[in-house]
């Protein structure tokens, strides 16, 4: 077993505690390294359930994976290779950081405002307003 597989079996066996706390559930990467790209086949249905743009996802990945990104249709690109478990990380941080309210811990919110590296959510069911510093 490599590095790489130990990482995604440590990475399968954390426990969700977004899950616990809510009946929401982060979708998982549904990813496939094609020579030195990787292609996410479900950007939509995270896009849908994360209630974001396609390019504000994209826009979170290059940061995060210091790689160009680009998104055509349900497919995003990703000009170097990611691992599964890498991937899932991200988008599961991302839902942590910008969609899952800090307060109640429902995926209700909304960005109000991005300014200086700063994103401001606002979630529409507690109401609570915070700021995330962008990464
Ligand atoms: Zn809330």
């Amino acid at each position: 077993m490599d590095y790489e597989q130990l990482l995604d079996r440590a990475f399968e066996q954390l426990p969700n505690l977004a899950e616990e706390k809510v009946d929401f559930k982060i979708p998982q990467a549904d990813s496939l390294i094609q020579g030195n790209k990787t292609l996410l086949r479900n950007i939509s249905q995270i896009a849908d359930t994360a209630r974001r743009g396609k390019d504000e996802i994209a826009k979170y990945l290059t940061k995060e994976l210091a790689a160009p990104v680009t998104v055509e249709g349900n497919t995003l690109t990703i000009l170097t290779k990611v691992p599964a478990s890498t991937l899932n990380e991200k988008i599961h941080r991302y839902f942590e950081l910008y969609i899952i309210c800090k307060e109640c811990h429902k995926p209700d919110t909304h960005v109000q405002v991005v300014d200086r590296g700063y994103t401001t959510i606002v979630c529409e069911a507690c109401g609570a307003k915070y700021t995330v510093k962008n990464s």
